[in-house]
This record gives C-alpha cells, structure tokens and sequence, in this order.
C-alpha cells in the first residue's frame, strides 16, 4: 500500500468539509480539502437553527458571526393558508435550559462558507482547488481520491478515509460505494428562488426572523432577511408547476408568488429582484450504507429531506463533530478500523426526527398546528433549535406522539 499523502481526503469544502477539517485539525488529524467552485460561491440554505449557534462557537466562527452584521432571527412564523392559522416557533423556548441561545443568524451563504473555509485553511487543512473525479480502492477498501486540478491536471491524493462531503452531487453514491439513492416521497417538488428588496417583513424585533407561507399540501414559500432590505424570497411548487409554456424564469417566480399565499401576495406587491431567480429541483433523497471500508459520507451527501424547517446546516455541522469523533477514534486504533457505528446511529436517530416533524406538518397540518401552537410548544421549539442529537430526543413527548402518529396510520414502520 502507497504511504497516505493525508489522515483523511475531504470531498467538497461545504459547511459539512469544512467544519469536518477545523474538528480534525483540532484533534492534530491532516486534511486535504478538494473543492471544485472557487469561494465565495453563492448556495442556498441561509437560516440557521439554534444549536448551530454552539456549534460555531466550537468551531471558532463567533468573530465572523458577530462581526458580519447577520440578521437575528429569533424564530419562526408559519402562516397558514388562511391567515389566521399562524403560530410561531421561538429560538429560545426550553425553561431551565440554560446553555440555550435565545437568537441565531440567517447567513449570506457566499460569506459564510467562506469564512468557514478559511477557518479550516488557517487551521492548517490543505484546500486542493479541483473536481474529485473518483476514489482509489484497494482490496475493496477506499485508499485516496482522484482528483482534476483547476489546470486539468490529474492526480491521486492517497488518505487513511475519505470523506464524502459534495452535497447534493452525492459523489460517493455516483461511485456505487454506498447504497442507492432512494427518493423519500418529497422529490417532485421544485425550488424557485431570488434575493429581493421590497418585501414587507415582520415588525420590531421579529424582522429578522423566518417567516414560512403555507399554501397548500407541499407548496410553501419563504423569507428569510439576510440584511437590512435584502430578502431571501424563495417558492416550492410541485414540479409539474414549473412547466415554462414560454416563460423564463422572472415571470415563473412572480407568477408562483402571486399564487401561494394571500398573505405573501399582500406583501410582495412591490417587491424588485436583486439578482438571478434560481431553482432546484429533487432535492430529496436517502441513502443507505453512508459508510464502509474506509469511508463515510457526511451531510447532504448522504440524505436531504425536505428543507421547510431549515435544519441542513445544522445536521452538516452536527455530523461534521460526530464524523470527526469517529475517524479520529479509528485512527488512533488501527487494529479497529472504521469504527463508525455511534455516528450512523446518531445520523439515523436525527434524520427519523426531522422526518417525523415533517411528515405530520404536510400530512396532519391540524395536529402539528396544535402541538406548536397549543400543547407542546416547548418541545417543537426544541426540536426546531435541532436539539437532535441526543439518544434521549426519541422520548421528548411531541417525537413520542408524532411516531405514534405516523405508524397507527402506515405512514412510518415500527
Ligand atoms: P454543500 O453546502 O452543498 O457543500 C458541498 C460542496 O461540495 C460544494 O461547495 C460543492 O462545490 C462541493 N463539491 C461537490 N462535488 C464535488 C467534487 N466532485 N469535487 C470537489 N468539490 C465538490 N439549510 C439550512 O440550514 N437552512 C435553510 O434555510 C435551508 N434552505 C434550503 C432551501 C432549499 C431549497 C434547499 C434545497 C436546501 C436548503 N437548506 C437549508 C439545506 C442546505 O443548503 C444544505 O443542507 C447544506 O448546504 C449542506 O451542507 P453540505 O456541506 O453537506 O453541502
């Protein structure tokens, strides 16, 4: 076997790659962190949850968070379709939590992943500007990745583990090394998004908050402030509904606009676009067997729900410290190699969460309203903060009613 050039290759220097890097790098591991766009690059996903805030602070980013003027967003509205269905999900919420944070940031991506990003390089990770091309196996277990340099130049970067961490490009499942990429029942719907100036946001303190629109069974929109005037303004329509019939993208975002929700109508009469109008679609899958010989896959790489109630960068980061734990632990004990149990039970135990808060806000809208709104408004806000990553986040009593819930109707097994 050749000598590893690295303890460990990072595919894709996202805020999964990156805060996998900074953790490995504390922990006196050496990275090479391949990253094919050059930063800042714009990305969509700007709100972050609660716990992101710890998270961050762990991970040295309190300065930049402090001093890049994020908006505060201390919550989450959903309006409903009518708009007196409204509830609201603050940041803070659990009495007695102490370590609690009462308010987070919505990020400008670009700036954020490229603080995040430089972060790990002055940590000492070792970026590689190129596209990861495929992976080096020897024996059925994964030894390095390839990579096509900026200048289209290719070579192989020989690693202890590798580490998926491209995104929705799902890198390793496209090699086969995983299992396959199964559809989660939320992957005909489609994202079409700008930034604007001009839409009316929530009053006082509330202005820098989230604010979801319900329109009907998976059609919903946001907005979500990232400065002062500028708004994240973004429309999910089933995928059928994006049909051009001869219009380019503007004209599909202000028709979907003028239709998803009374209230957004009201306050989007003046709204101007200050950039490209964008969109995603399948963006929802899961995949199974994310680890093996050698490897493991982290964040959206491996599974991506529906994004409604924003925790995609949360579980990147989540993942991020738990695959760091891991890979630090095997490596430290050659004899026991790939010793990645705690972090697919983590990773599973969290996803299962957030698709039970998800399945029962589309397919029960009453019970989840009365469960945020009425009778366990502290637990949703816990679960909303992303407070998932304990064993015991299966026995808060909102998780224990929804998985009830879900299973007596066939919706989820056992
Ligand atoms: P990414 O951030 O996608 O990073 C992957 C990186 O890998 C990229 O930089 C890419 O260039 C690089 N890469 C890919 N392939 C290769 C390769 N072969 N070689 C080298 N580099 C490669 N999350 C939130 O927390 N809040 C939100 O409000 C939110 N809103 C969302 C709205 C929509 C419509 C969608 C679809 C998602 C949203 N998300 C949101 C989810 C969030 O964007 C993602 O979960 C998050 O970015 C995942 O981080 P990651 O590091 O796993 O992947």
């Amino acid at each position: 076997m050749i000598a590893p050039d690295c303890d460990v290759a990072i595919i894709g220097a996202g805020p999964a790659g990156a805060a996998l890097a900074i953790h490995l790098r504390k922990a006196g591991r050496s990275v090479v962190l391949v990253e094919k766009e050059s930063f800042p690059r714009h990305h969509i996903g700007e709100s972050l949850t609660g716990e992101c805030v710890g998270l961050l602070d762990e991970l040295g980013m309190s300065d930049h968070l402090r001093t890049a003027a994020y908006p505060v967003k201390r919550g989450v509205t959903v309006t409903g379709a009518n708009s007196r269905a409204r509830f609201w999900v603050p940041v803070e919420a659990c009495e007695g939590s102490s370590r609690r944070p009462a308010t987070t940031w919505q990020v400008r991506r670009d700036e954020f992943d490229a603080a995040l990003l430089d972060k790990a390089v002055a940590m000492g990770a070792e970026l590689v500007r190129g596209t990861c091309r495929d992976v080096t196996r020897d024996d059925g277990r994964v030894t390095g990745i390839v990579v096509r340099g900026e200048a289209g130049d290719r070579h192989a970067i020989a690693s202890h583990y590798v580490a998926d961490c491209s995104g929705q490009k799902t890198f390793l499942a496209g090699k086969g090394l995983t299992g396959p990429k199964s559809r989660t029942g939320y992957e005909n719907q489609t994202a079409v998004f700008a930034q604007v100036r001009g839409l009316v946001r929530d009053p006082g303190e509330r202005d820098g908050s989230t604010h979801i629109f319900y329109g009907e069974r998976h059609h919903w929109a946001w907005s979500i402030p990232l400065s002062k005037d500028v708004t994240s303004l973004g429309i999910v329509l089933p995928k059928g509904a994006l049909r051009r019939d001869g219009r380019d993208l503007q004209q599909i975002f202000r028709d979907a606009l003028g239709k998803v929700n009374g209230e957004l109508i009201e306050r989007s009469r003046d709204v101007e676009l200050c950039g490209e109008v964008e969109t995603i679609s399948n963006y929802s899958y899961s995949i199974e067997n994310f680890t093996g010989p050698g490897f493991l896959c982290v964040g959206d790489s491996h599974r991506f729900f529906d994004p409604i109630f924003s925790f995609g960068v949360l579980i990147a980061l989540q993942e991020a410290r738990l695959a760091a734990q891991v890979i630090d632990r095997s490596l430290a004990d050659p004899a026991h190699p790939d010793q990645f149990d705690g972090f697919v039970e983590a990773s599973m135990r969290a996803q299962r969460v957030v698709e039970y808060v998800i399945r029962t806000f589309w397919d029960y809208p009453f019970a989840f309203l009365r469960l945020a709104h009425f009778t366990h408004q502290s637990d949703i806000a816990e679960i909303f903060s992303g407070r998932l990553y304990t064993p015991e986040v299966m026995e808060i009593e909102a998780v224990r009613l929804m998985r009830e819930m879900l299973h007596r109707t066939g919706q989820i097994a056992a």
